[in-house]
C-alpha cells in the first residue's frame, strides 16, 4: 500500500515531533460535551484524534467536556461511550472536566489572589454593552477595581449558594481594549443551581467552557488538543489561561483547528437533533433517518463503512458542505463485500404455475454471497404459488423491458424458466394474478441444455406458502433542502420531508427467521436491509440501509 499522504493537522503533530517534542508525551482527547448523541460530524473528530493514537501509539483520553449540568445527561455519557466503541476505538483515560471542578477552583482563587479575576455584579445586558464592537474597545466594569479580599469573599458566597442566577459572575481580568472581543475580560465561572449529572448538587457555581478546556487538556497532560474552527479565536484565551498555571517541565497543550463538517440534507448540532428527538419528527436519537452514529447503526451502516467515509472527506481546513450521498456510497461497498444475499418481495402480486404440481416444494440452492465464497449456501424453496414485484410485470412492453410479459420469459432467480400466459384483474383493472408455465428442465445449476438457456431477465421471487410477513421501514431524506440550516431567515425546521419514512409489508425468504436484529442483507435487486431493533421472530421489522445504486434525483 502507497504511504498516504499526511493532513495538515497530520502535518503540526509530524513538526512538533522533528522539532524535538518527544514522542511519548503524545496525548490526544476526543472531548464531547455529554449534551447529546454523537453525529457523523463528530466521527471525523473522534477519527483524528483517536487515528493519531494508533499512529503514533500514544493515549487518547475520552473527556467528557460536563460543565453546563442544565443540557447535560447520564443518557449521553452512555451512548457516547457505546458509540465510540462501536466505531472501533478504545481511549485510555475516561476523564470528566467534573472531576477537575475542585482544581479549577483553586486555580481561580489563584487568579483572584494574582489581581487577575473579579468578580462582575451587574447583570448580563450591563456586561453586554460594555463588551464593544470588534472595532470599539470595550469598556471597565465598575466592580472592576473591587479589592482581592472583597473578590474572595463574594466569590466564596457564591460557592456556598448565597446568591442567584445571574446575580454575579467570576471575570478574568485581561484587557477590555484587547483587539479579541474574547479577551475583553471573559466569564470564568457563573452561578447555575442545578445538579450535575456526576457532583450533584456540590457545586453550584461552573466554569465556563473556555476557562475549563484548556486547564483539563493540561491537567491530563495532552499534548495535542484539536478543535473546529470556531474556537480559533479562543485560542489566545486558551494560552493566556493556560499561562497562568503551566509549570516548567510539564507538557504544554496545543490547540489547533480543523474545519466542522456539515453534510447535504441533515443538520449536524446536538441543539438542533435534539428539537427533532423532542418534536417527535423522529422517534429518537437512534432514529435510522437521524446523522447520528447510533441512527446511521440502526439503520444498518457499518462501523467501517463509517471509518472509510470519514477517511476519504479528510480532514479540512475550510468549512464545507459533504454530499450525503458519499457516505450512502461507503456503506454500498461495504455491504456489498458482507452482506448475504436474498430474495424478498416488496410489493407483491400473485404469479401461479399452472404445470407445476400441486402441493409439491423444492428446496433450490442458493449462493449466499458471490463476493464472498466462504459465505457457503443455503436453500429456498419454491412451489406452484409466488410472489414477485408488481414492477417487473406488464401486459405489453416494448423490447427494452427485460422483465415479464404476456408470452414472454424470465428466469427465477435460483429457479426456473417461466413464461406468462396470461393474467387476471380486478374490476378497477389491477392485476391480481399471473398465470404462468414453467421449463421443468431449466433449473439453475442442473446442467441440462435449457438449464443454460440464456432469457434475458432474472427475477426475484418468494413461495408464497413459506414466505414471512416483514415490515419494511423505507427511509427519504429528512430534509427536502441541501443546507437546511444554511438560510438566515429561515428556520430547518420549513425543510422537513414529512415522507421521510414509509412502511410496506414485504414477504422475506424463510431463512431470514433465525436472524437477529442488526443481521444485514441484500435483498437481490432491492438494497441493503438489516433488522431492526423493533424487530420480533413474530414480527419482522427491516430498515433499508440504502439501495443497490445512487438513485436519489438530482
Ligand atoms: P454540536 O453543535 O453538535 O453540539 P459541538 O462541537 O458543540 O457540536 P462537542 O460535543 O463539543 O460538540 O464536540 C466534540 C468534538 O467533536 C469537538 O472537538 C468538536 O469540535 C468536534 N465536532 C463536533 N461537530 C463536528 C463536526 N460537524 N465536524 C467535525 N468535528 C466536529
Ligand atoms: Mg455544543
Ligand atoms: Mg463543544
Amino acid at each position: 500500500e502507497a504511504p498516504k499522504s499526511l493532513n495538515f493537522i497530520e502535518h503540526i503533530v509530524e513538526e512538533d515531533l522533528k522539532t524535538g517534542f518527544p514522542k511519548e508525551k503524545l496525548r490526544f482527547r476526543f472531548p464531547p460535551e455529554p449534551n447529546g448523541y454523537l453525529h457523523i460530524g463528530h466521527a471525523s473528530s473522534i477519527c483524528l484524534n483517536f487515528g493519531l493514537g494508533l499512529n503514533y501509539d500514544s493515549p487518547v483520553n475520552l473527556r467528557f467536556d460536563d460543565t453546563n449540568p442544565a443540557k447535560e445527561e447520564q443518557e449521553y455519557v452512555d451512548a457516547i461511550k457505546e458509540d465510540v466503541r462501536w466505531l472501533g476505538y478504545q481511549w485510555d483515560k475516561e476523564c470528566y472536566a467534573s472531576d477537575y471542578f475542585q482544581q479549577l477552583y483553586d486555580w481561580a482563587i489563584m487568579l483572584i489572589n494574582k489581581g487577575l479575576a473579579y468578580v462582575d455584579s451587574q447583570s448580563s445586558e450591563e456586561m453586554a454593552k460594555q463588551k464593544g464592537t470588534p472595532t470599539e474597545p470595550g469598556t471597565n466594569s465598575p466592580f472592576r477595581n473591587r479589592s482581592i479580599t472583597e473578590n474572595l469573599e463574594l466569590f466564596d458566597k457564591m460557592k456556598q449558594g448565597d446568591f442567584e442566577e445571574g446575580s454575579h459572575v467570576l471575570r478574568a481580568k485581561i484587557d477590555m481594549k484587547s483587539s479579541n472581543m474574547l479577551m475583553r475580560d471573559p466569564i470564568i465561572y457563573r452561578i447555575l443551581h442545578r445538579a450535575h449529572h456526576r457532583t450533584n448538587t456540590a457545586w453550584c457555581i461552573y466554569p465556563m467552557y473556555d476557562w475549563a478546556h484548556g486547564e483539563s487538556d493540561y491537567i491530563e497532560q495532552v499534548s495535542h488538543s484539536f478543535c473546529t474552527l470556531e474556537f480559533a479565536m479562543h485560542r489566545e484565551l486558551y494560552d493566556w489561561f493556560l499561562d497562568q498555571v503551566y509549570d516548567d517541565g510539564k507538557v504544554r497543550p496545543k490547540q489547533r483547528e480543523f474545519a466542522r463538517r456539515n453534510f447535504s440534507h441533515t443538520v449536524v448540532s446536538k441543539r438542533k437533533l435534539l428539537q427533532l428527538v423532542e418534536s417527535g419528527i423522529v422517534t429518537g436519537w437512534d432514529d435510522p433517518r437521524m446523522p447520528t452514529i447510533s441512527g446511521l447503526r440502526r439503520r444498518g451502516y457499518t462501523a467501517e463503512s463509517i471509518r472509510n467515509f470519514v477517511d476519504t472527506i479528510g480532514i479540512a481546513k475550510r468549512d464545507n458542505v459533504v454530499d450525503v450521498s458519499l457516505l450512502e456510497f461507503h456503506v454500498r461497498e461495504h455491504l456489498n463485500k458482507v452482506s448475504p444475499r436474498v430474495m424478498a418481495v416488496l410489493n407483491p402480486v400473485k404469479v401461479v404455475i399452472t404445470n407445476y404440481p400441486e402441493g409439491q416444494v423444492e428446496w433450490l440452492d442458493a449462493e449466499n454471497n458471490p463476493e464472498d465464497e466462504a459465505a457457503g449456501n443455503r436453500e429456498v424453496p419454491f412451489s406452484r404459488e409466488l410472489f414477485i414485484e408488481k414492477e417487473d410485470f406488464r401486459e405489453e412492453a416494448n423490447k427494452k423491458f427485460f422483465r415479464l410479459k404476456l408470452g414472454g420469459e424470465v428466469r427465477l432467480k435460483n429457479g426456473y424458466i417461466i413464461k406468462a400466459e396470461s393474467c387476471t384483474k380486478d374490476t378497477d383493472g389491477n392485476i391480481m394474478e399471473i398465470q404462468c408455465t414453467y421449463d421443468p428442465k431449466s433449473k439453475s445449476g442442473s446442467g441440462t441444455e435449457e438449464s443454460l438457456r440464456r432469457v434475458k431477465g432474472t427475477l426475484h421471487w418468494v413461495s408464497i406458502e413459506h414466505a414471512v410477513p416483514a415490515e419494511v421501514r423505507i427511509y427519504d431524506r429528512l430534509f427536502l433542502d441541501e443546507t437546511p440550516d444554511a438560510y438566515k431567515d429561515r428556520d430547518f425546521m420549513e425543510f422537513i420531508n414529512s415522507n421521510s419514512l414509509k412502511t410496506v409489508t414485504g414477504y422475506v425468504e424463510p431463512s431470514l427467521k433465525s436472524s437477529k436484529v442488526g443481521d444485514k442483507f441484500q435483498f437481490q435487486r432491492l438494497g441493503y436491509f438489516n433488522i431492526d431493533l423493533d424487530s420480533t421472530p413474530e414480527n419482522m421489522v427491516f430498515n433499508k440501509t440504502v439501495g443497490l445504486r445512487d438513485t436519489w434525483a438530482k
